[in-house]
């Protein structure tokens, strides 16, 4: 067992504290909001008043943070309080570049470095299910495993140092792009007057089925869309993966018009809907108002 800390106790990092609180590791929290503290001593962890305070000394820091620079910010002073030896894991989705920058950085100080962005959402990270796509050293990954089996279920060493990130670019990619075509398919089959709620589940049946179609048609069909995974974090994610993208020198035409349509959903205001939104970017194209 290990000492952990764990800093970003939001919708995931919050629960996914308490499995590895419930896997019998000894876990130190912060973030700076004190909902998550709260909920981590609940269940059973430690909280610090401070990065710092909670890096000291531990075998393991975790963090899972909203975006780029919070990330930037919190590892900088991981690099300063951290010991020698310890080892980082970044559950965040960044850009592959700032996972790269702390493995450069964390290897100058003696740190050991692994990105590990997860899906699944949020149900995933309550159940303990979530994917996990690692970038990193073989043996880091190796000494990582009872961490990564105390939140995920299927989780895979990807690559090196930034791969984590790139292979979650990848997902992402295909998620919003799904979502676009599904939105579009609902519409054309509404519009011209099939059943849409029995179309959908024969498109789910052949080979056009897809996760996105199994777990979501439904309320996407109900125009119910609570989240779930925010179009906020989407258009984020966007940015993400063109950016990746450029670096790779790889065009992504499909990509670009997705990134076009979420960020016309944040434009519109709905910026704290569920990603499959999209659908009323598509209604909105088609003239339409949400039923
Ligand atoms: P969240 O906003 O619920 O949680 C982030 C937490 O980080 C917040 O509690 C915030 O107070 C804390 N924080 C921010 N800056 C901090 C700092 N400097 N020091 C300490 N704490 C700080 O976000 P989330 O939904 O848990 O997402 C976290 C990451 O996981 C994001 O990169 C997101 O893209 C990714 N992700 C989210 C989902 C999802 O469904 N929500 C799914 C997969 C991946």
């Amino acid at each position: 067992m290990s000492t952990i800390a764990f800093i970003g106790l939001g919708i995931m990092g919050g629960p996914m504290a308490g499995h590895l609180v419930a896997a019998g590791h000894e876990v130190t929290g912060y973030d700076l909001s004190p909902a998550g503290l709260d909920k981590l001593a609940a269940a059973g962890g430690a909280v610090a008043g401070s990065v710092a305070e909670a890096v000291r000394d531990k075998d393991i820091v975790i963090t899972m943070l909203p975006q780029d620079e919070h990330v930037e910010q919190v590892f900088t002073e991981v690099l300063e309080h951290a010991a020698t030896g310890t080892l980082y894991i970044d559950f965040s989705t960044i850009t592959p570049r700032t996972s790269e920058w702390t493995a450069t950085e964390g290897v100058k100080k003696g740190l050991r470095v692994l990105d590990a962005p997860v899906s699944g959402g949020e149900p995933g990270a309550v159940n303990g299910t979530l994917s996990i796509m690692i970038g990193g050293e073989q043996a880091d990954f190796e000494s990582a495993r009872a961490v990564f089996e105390a939140v995920g279920k299927t989780f895979a060493l990807v690559g090196p140092n930034g791969a984590g990130q790139v292979v979650k670019a990848a997902n992402q990619l295909v998620v919003g792009g799904t979502y676009a075509l599904v939105a579009e398919a609902i519409l054309l089959m509404e519009g011209l007057g099939a059943d849409a709620e029995k179309g959908l589940d024969v498109l789910a049946g052949g080979l056009a089925g897809s996760r996105i179609l199994e777990l979501k048609r439904k309320s996407m069909l109900e125009r119910s869309f609570q989240p779930g995974f925010r179009i906020d974090l989407h258009h984020k994610d966007m940015g993400i993966i063109q950016q990746a993208a450029r670096q790779a020198e790889v065009p992504i035409p499909m990509g670009a018009l997705t990134a076009q349509l979420i960020a016309a959903a944040r434009a519109m205001g709905h910026g704290s809907l569920d990603h499959s939104a999209l659908l009323l970017v598509a209604e909105s194209l088609a003239g339409k108002k949400s039923a």
